[in-house]
């Protein structure tokens, strides 16, 4: 929601679907690029801000948006009520800017409806047992609007966005992009998983574990259905789903030299001496790795190059919130010291061919091959169950995901479904 005539046309989707008789509990999130000014904001007054704190400031844009709405409603004669995270019962773990829905106490929401009301909730926002105020992680009321559907076991979520489905890129960036009329929960789960911002990760594991249809829907466009997130039964086979762009990863290289020679360093190359002439793939390595994943990080995706025992390198992308911490991690085992080069590279994108077909070996080759046929470097490949990703110096990124979507959604048999519903 942009502006006051935007929610206005937010109220009026809200208002038609209530008065073909649904009962309706509606999650907004901040007003326009309301959370990111807020975090802006916080940045000129300390850099490393306290995380509790962080919440108690981003909570607030949600607070704007559910109360204008609700007088919106009230405007067009309908019964409507806000509510916080915490009124609507959305109770977190203590992890805050990243906090995890532990379970949802709806009773108030339960007693609005029964008035008769529609129930409008702050997304992106929960409480701890302590009563303080966390939120979810970007794009949270994704997750809010799921976590609340499996709660009062409602009939379906429909999440409201700019664009009108999941497609099989981002439309916004590349014009040839097809939209999917239905896609399965795992392979939504992998899409978002891989950057595609359509949708939270959370919110399609949650969907996923609870089984509650999304459909993603366009507010410019409320009579068209979407986009439907379902079980794989009652979506389409594909063999290729979509090509998704993650610009806000890190990638991070820890050489391990007998050598030492300084690397020649790029504006967005830090580089730091660590400690270790040798590394070997002992329980220092098991620990470091311990360590990493337990940020958060996926194990499988860290890849330990090795000669026999002695290990030469260590190699990872992660989320850049992420990125501070895990330097520390790993600053803390090979402290700095002559012998081996930690590379950190913010300057970097990660593409993912993402579906059931991506993973199959002729097919992990073909998407190298394309990459390279374009002239473009391929830093780091990385396989999980049904996606491949590449990653790859950012100024490419554009260019990747054109020849990687050419080669693999361009309308071609990998990506037409081999059954529809
Ligand atoms: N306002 C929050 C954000 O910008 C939550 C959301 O939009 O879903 O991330
Ligand atoms: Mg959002």
């Amino acid at each position: 929601m942009r502006d006051p005539e935007h929610i206005r046309k937010v109220a009026k989707i809200v208002a038609d679907s209530a008065r073909d008789g649904k009962e309706l509990v509606v999650v907004v999130s901040a007003m326009g690029h309301t959370t990111d000014q807020l975090i802006e904001l916080s940045e000129q007054v300390n850099d490393r801000p306290d995380p509790r704190e962080m919440d108690m400031l981003l909570c607030t844009g949600e607070q704007v948006s559910i109360s204008l709405v609700a007088m919106a409603l009230q405007k067009m004669g309908l019964k409507a009520r806000s509510f916080t995270g915490a009124q609507a019962g959305i109770l977190t773990d203590e992890t805050h800017t990243f906090a995890r829905i532990k379970t949802v106490q709806p009773s108030r929401l339960e007693t609005s409806l029964r008035r008769g009301e529609i129930a409008v909730v702050a997304g992106f926002q929960g409480m701890t047992r302590t009563s303080d105020i966390t939120t979810l992680g970007r794009g949270g009321s994704d997750t809010t609007a799921v976590a609340l559907a499996a709660a009062l076991k409602a009939e379906c979520c429909d999440i409201y966005t700019d664009v009108n489905g999941v497609y099989t890129t981002d439309p916004r960036s590349y014009g040839k992009a097809r939209r999917l009329h239905a896609i399965s929960y795992e392979e939504m789960l992998e899409l978002a998983s891989a950057g595609a911002q359509v949708l939270n990760a959370r919110s399609v594991e949650l969907a996923m574990r609870n089984r509650v249809p999304i459909r993603l829907r366009s507010t410019f466009e409320p009579d068209d259905t979407g986009t439907l997130v379902t079980s794989r039964d009652l979506a389409p086979d594909y063999q290729i789903c979509g090509v998704a762009l993650d610009t806000n990863r890190v990638s991070f290289k820890l050489s391990v030299r007998q050598d030492f020679s300084v690397k020649e360093s790029t504006a967005s190359v830090h580089e730091t001496t660590v400690d270790s002439t040798y590394l070997h793939y002992n329980s220092k390595t098991e620990r470091l790795l311990d360590d990493l994943s337990s940020l958060g990080l996926n194990r499988e995706q860290v890849n330990v190059v090795r000669t026999g025992d002695t290990v030469s390198q260590i190699e990872f992308n992660c989320e850049k919130r992420l990125s501070r911490e895990a330097k520390e991690v790993i600053l803390e085992y090979f402290p700095q010291n002559n012998g081996t080069i930690l590379s950190v590279d913010t300057d970097v994108a990660r593409i993912s061919v993402v579906g059931i077909g991506a993973t199959e070996c002729h097919r992990r080759g073909d998407i190298i091959g394309a990459l390279s046929a374009a002239s473009i470097p391929v830093a780091m490949i990385s396989t999980s169950n049904i996606s491949v990703s590449a990653v790859v110096p950012a100024k490419y990124k554009d260019q990747a995901v054109k020849h990687l979507h050419d080669a693999f959604c361009n309308g071609n048999s990998l990506s037409e479904p081999k059954t529809t519903t």
